[in-house]
């Protein structure tokens, strides 16, 4: 459709937001308004996340089978388990201009319910979660889905996230919370940080708890991959990986 400029006669306020018919020629003006017209259109989204110390997990297969049971009290939905991503994952980034990122991360997490992609969204955004190493346990946690069943901006989301220490090979797992969307709400932050300590607490009380700790997380190093776990077949992303991110047994190096 061709763009028609607006025109505008001395003492007229406004200019007709009708197109102005081609004049006697046939040929429309070229002439450029004194002032563009307008239009203002704006979307600010907000995300924020919050993340709690870690808490040493003696390491063992019980372990990992204990995460779901953090959340059991304060999830309200379903608890999901998002382990981390392979290497053919490596590049996954929940950015739509970004097709080859936008279709890994799709093929990664299309068949997850509507609350935990969210809450992937928020929190990958956010830099409070990395698949590289983190294993995901997720639910809703406060709020309202809509009636598609996705979080309102307003609805806390999260769980515990836990990686492996490259030290010990114990698990380090920390408490997630996160919300957001089109729009923000004053009392976000407090409902957060109040789950955000249930979940501390709960994390706390699993039997295999050692107490906090101050490791901290793994230095991101997406590239060319890393080892394949002799134990699980898991082929990393994280090349610098002492521990299987999947399975938490140690890693064999060629
Ligand atoms: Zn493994």
């Amino acid at each position: 459709m061709p763009l028609e400029f607006l025109r505008r006669r001395a003492g007229e306020p406004t200019p007709a937001p009708t197109p102005g018919p081609a004049d006697a020629s046939g040929t429309t003006s070229h002439a450029l308004p004194e002032e563009v017209v307008a239009q203002e259109h704006q979307l600010r989204l907000n995300y924020a996340a919050k993340t709690s110390e870690g808490v040493r997990i003696k390491a063992g297969p019980k372990a990992l089978a204990d995460l779901p049971q953090m959340l059991v009290g304060i999830a309200t939905s379903e608890i999901e388990v998002i382990e981390p991503l392979p290497i053919e994952y490596s590049q996954a980034t929940p950015t739509i201009v970004r097709p080859s990122e936008a279709m890994q991360w799709l093929n990664a997490h299309h068949m997850l319910s509507p609350i935990a992609r969210h809450a992937l969204v928020v929190l990958e955004t956010v830099d409070a979660v990395d698949l590289a190493f983190d294993t995901f346990v997720c639910a809703m946690l406060d709020g309202e889905t809509d009636t598609s069943g996705y979080p309102e901006y307003n609805a806390i989301v999260g769980g515990a996230a836990a990686h492996w220490d490259e030290v010990t090979g114990d698990m380090i797992v920390r408490g997630v919370v996160g919300w957001g969307g089109r729009g923000v709400r004053g009392d976000s932050d407090r409902i957060g940080s109040k789950i955000l300590t249930s979940l501390l607490t709960n994390i706390m009380a699993s039997q295999y708890s050692l107490g906090l700790t101050a490791v901290e997380r793994p230095a991101v190093a997406h590239g060319q991959g890393g080892v394949v776990c002799p134990h699980c077949g898991f082929a990393s992303a994280h090349e610098r990986a002492f521990y299987c991110p999947k399975c938490g047994m140690r890693l064999t190096r060629g």
